[in-house]
């Protein structure tokens, strides 16, 4: 096998043995762009380091030798020379990107000797000094896991000591002093010397590459973002080449479409005189790049002309990574950028328009969570008019958010994980070692950096709210408290952080539902034209059902009726329904809830203006409307007109030990079944009602909790003699049907036998994993997380529908159901119907449609087109 390629061997398709970062390479060089030459060490050879404890094979030494004698030949230097020294880059380069988690070295080969050599060559004492105290504090941090901030406090010290404001002021015997003081360091610290040998640097750079992968913070991005652990990482060692000569030289990254918002103009940011981390860690605050248009013109014109050309040819918006050497521009990165949800949408619906990607491509490109991302509130008009701005930064990742501030990863963990704390990360600036704080963080500000600051980088990629460079904060970590001229922010202090506009205000503020722009709703029109299933919602309310119609649901799946009967007035009528000991005493309070479900049902068919409209008649254990403590008794008897003592004895007579294995649902039905009948009247009036108006409703009525067919068949009977019974006058003839709500694992099992009584099924997983596990939907959080976390259980089985299991059940319910009806419709109304892994299941199994809260209907709309393309 063969462990390194040099950038001409390799292509983009070669991702999985090159890295993103080595296959975009090798294709930028096959594209003719101006990327200075190297050579990538493979994914394999990462495996077998592994494989064989931490040591490089002789083959792999030996191929990296040939490699670099190949290398200096092209670069007309040598490696290891003293007098002209060829100095490289080595950078990690997974598959899957991920920004910041790995490690990079530059200027490796510099040594006592070479610094020396590079100083007269390049005439340029300087910068050959400034390059080899990067080397040592890379170096040191990253093979030998000596802190960052040991070297950066030297730095820092002197800095202070001379009054300079920036490290471009670092005179060369400041360098030479601060190349002297690094070198202490890796004495007083309990390691080796800095290697002399540029033979043992490159190695000792590879290994450390190459364990990086498995180090704390690479671990947390992984699990975050769901990257197998077997990947492994390449490493790719490159001729360097450098921005930090002078003031014609420079570094920067550059999108080629804003990532924040899609717009189609080249994006970025550059630092003069810098090299390589110097723009993201956001040292110092970089230039925005369009001014690089009248400082380098021609280089700007060459970006533009690059980045454009990339676009074409990945067809996809690009992050790229440049330097500028003596005026001469180089390409050292290219890769599918990071982009807010709002972006991708754009991006995606912007290419389709451009011809360069297809329909089916665009609705690819977007994940279906990141279109729920969109839909979250933005900050209240009013209270924006309200709320003086406290500082503005920049707007890094859109979103409103607020929370409680912390100044540390460590105390926004804790106190977002022990304390249920909605957070708010405040940094001076991050760095990779903050992910754990960030991931659970609402909104993430920092004082310095820029829009492609490591923060911002992270933020979007998170979804999170973001603004960088509020320069007008301080973090004073000592103090524990921020501020911001001379106002003072302390530990668990409100802020609110709008990152469309970069302000921040202090306090809670109220916000404002969010609305579908033009390019989402044209991704979702797509999105419906090239699915199968339809997207239904569940709604109890005509707000809810009028907001997922806004979402373009296709109609309602569950009406939940029993969450009709909460309201005061409808409550008491409900508890003295409950409360009668026979059908006399029921007789009065059904007649008035009967007018008010009639109302409930004719608004929500009004609203639906033709689309379907699934009822469920009632469902859940009686007891939860009953009082329960003797106050709350006390007060019903009162208003129910009778005694305390009367009620307690009809309250204890309803007492359930598994009231979710009780009395309720169809059950209900069976032995009150004039409460059903009252909700098919009232069904049925709703539908009278609008007939007159002119409107024809073909109402869907659900039966939930179904056990057995003669069940089915007998509440079936039930409903059908009481829509009879409505129409018994009418001269027309009402479309109808009656389903069951498949939550019963007999029922599924059955189902062949239940389809003969039922015009639809529609699967109940919340119920119908309740009981194939045997977890108390109510009580799972006792002992789930444990689950999760020991990786018991790969996710939460309510969210995500457990495959293997209720996911059995479904299929078989799907086959046999339509043994009996092969066109028997089929939906999905639990929570996991809006969950994407779930949809992209059920498209498997053959489901019809799904039917999810309102503001989960754009997310399964989209989940139900990728899940059919
Ligand atoms: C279900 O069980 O999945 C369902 C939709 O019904 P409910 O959540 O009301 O029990
Ligand atoms: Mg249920």
């Amino acid at each position: 096998m063969k462990y390194t390629y040099t950038f001409s061997e390799g292509n983009k398709s070669m991702r999985n043995i090159l890295g993103g970062k080595g296959a975009n390479l090798a294709e930028m060089t096959n594209l003719g762009l101006p990327v200075p030459s190297g050579f990538t060490v493979s994914t394999a050879a990462c495996h077998e380091f592994q494989e064989n404890h931490g040591i490089l094979s002789d083959q792999l030494v030996q191929e990296i030798d040939a490699s670099l004698a190949h290398l200096s030949h092209l670069a007309a230097k040598e490696f290891g020379s003293v007098t002209n020294p060829l100095l490289l880059s080595v950078r990690s380069g997974a598959a899957i990107s991920m920004p910041g988690m790995m490690d990079t070295i530059l200027n490796i080969g510099l040594n006592d000797q070479s610094v020396a050599a590079l100083a007269q060559l390049t005439k340029n004492e300087r910068f050959a000094y400034d390059s080899y105290r990067r080397l040592l504090a890379m170096f040191g941090n990253v093979v030998y896991e000596i802190p960052e901030a040991t070297f950066d406090d030297v730095l820092t010290d002197i800095k202070h000591q001379r009054n300079y404001q920036s490290d471009l002021e670092l005179t060369v015997a400041d360098l030479k002093e601060i190349v002297a003081k690094f070198k202490k360091i890796y004495e007083t610290t309990d390691v080796k010397a800095f290697p002399q040998d540029p033979h043992d640097q490159v190695l000792a750079a590879v290994q450390a590459v190459f364990s990086s992968w498995n180090n704390h913070r690479a671990k947390i991005y992984r699990r975050e973002n769901n990257i197998p652990e077997s990947l492994g990482t390449a490493v790719n060692i490159q001729e360097m080449v450098f921005g930090n000569i002078g003031e014609n030289s420079g570094t920067g990254v550059a999108f080629t479409r804003n990532p924040a918002s899609g717009t189609k103009a080249l994006f970025g940011e550059y630092l003069l005189n810098a090299q390589g981390e110097d723009v993201v860690s956001g040292i110092r605050t970089p230039q925005p790049i369009s001014t690089l248009a009248d400082s380098m013109p021609h280089v700007y014109d060459q970006l533009a002309g690059i980045a454009e050309k990339l676009e074409q040819h990945y067809r996809d918006m690009q992050d790229v990574e440049f330097t500028i050497e003596n005026g001469q521009l180089f390409m050292l990165q290219a890769r599918d950028g990071k982009r807010t949800p709002a972006a991708a949408v754009k991006i995606a619906v912007d290419q389709v328009k451009e011809h360069l990607i297809t329909e089916e491509a665009a609705l690819l490109r977007v994940k279906p969570e990141a279109v729920g991302t969109m839909l979250h509130p933005e900050f209240d008009h009013t209270a924006l008019f309200d709320h003086p701005v406290l500082t503005t930064g920049l707007p890094a990742s859109p979103g409103a958010a607020t929370g409680q501030v912390y100044f540390t990863a460590e105390t926004a963990k804790a106190a977002h994980d022990e304390q249920h704390q909605q957070v708010i990360l405040v940094r001076q600036d991050t760095s990779p070692e903050d992910i754990e704080g960030m991931v659970v963080s609402e909104a993430i500000v920092t004082a310095r950096g820029g829009m492609t600051s490591h923060a911002a980088v992270v933020a979007r990629g998170m979804g999170a709210t973001g603004v960088v460079g509020a320069h007008e904060l301080h973090v004073d970590y000592a103090k524990n408290q921020a501020t911001i001229n001379d106002q003072t922010l302390h530990e668990g202090d409100w802020l609110s952080v709008d990152g469309t506009t970069g302000h921040l205000y202090l306090g809670q503020m109220a916000t404002s539902d969010a609305t579908i722009n033009d390019d989402l709703q044209q991704l979702l029109t797509w999105a419906k034209a090239h699915a199968s299933m339809g997207v239904y919602t569940n709604a109890d309310t005509p707000a809810d059902f009028e907001r997922a119609l806004s979402f373009d649901a296709d109609g309602i799946g569950l009406t939940r009726t029993e969450h009709m009967f909460f309201k005061p007035e409808r409550l008491l009528q409900m508890r003295r329904l409950i409360i009668a000991t026979d059908a006399t005493g029921r007789k009065d309070p059904l007649e008035k809830l009967l007018a008010m479900q009639q109302t409930d049902f004719y608004e929500l068919y009004k609203l639906a203006a033709g689309k379907s409209v699934t009822i469920r008649l009632l469902d859940p254990p009686l007891h939860e409307f009953l009082p329960h403590d003797p106050e709350e008794i006390a007060e019903v008897a009162e208003q129910i007109n009778t005694t305390p003592a009367a009620l307690q004895t009809r309250v204890d007579s309803l007492k359930e030990l598994n009231p979710m294995l009780g009395h309720r649902g169809d059950r209900l039905a069976v032995t009150y079944p004039d409460i059903y009948q009252m909700q098919v009247q009232a069904i049925m009036n709703a539908v009278l009602k609008l007939h007159n108006e002119g409107i024809t409703v073909a109402p869907h009525i659900m039966i939930p909790l179904t056990d057995t067919q003669k069940e089915m068949a007998w509440v079936r009977q039930l409903v059908t003699d009481q829509i009879d019974k409505s129409m018994t006058n009418q001269s027309w003839n009402l479309d109808y049907t009656v389903g069951t709500m498949m939550e019963m694992p007999r029922a599924c099992v059955t189902a062949d036998q239940v389809a003969e009584s039922s015009d639809f099924f529609s699967f109940g997983t919340n119920d119908l994993t309740q009981l194939t596990f045997g977890y108390s939907r109510d009580d799972v959080g006792a002992f789930l997380p444990e689950y999760l976390a020991k990786g018991l259980l790969p996710a939460d089985p309510f969210q995500t529908v457990d495959i293997d299991g209720v996911g059995a059940l479904m299929q078989i319910a799907v086959d046999r159901g339509r043994q009996t009806k092969p066109q028997l419709p089929i939906g999905v109304c639990g929570e996991v119907g809006g969950d994407p892994a779930s949809i992209n299941f059920f498209e498997k199994i053959g489901v019809t449609y799904v039917s999810c809260s309102p503001f989960r209907v754009p997310v399964a709309r989209l989940a139900a087109a990728q899940a059919h393309l």
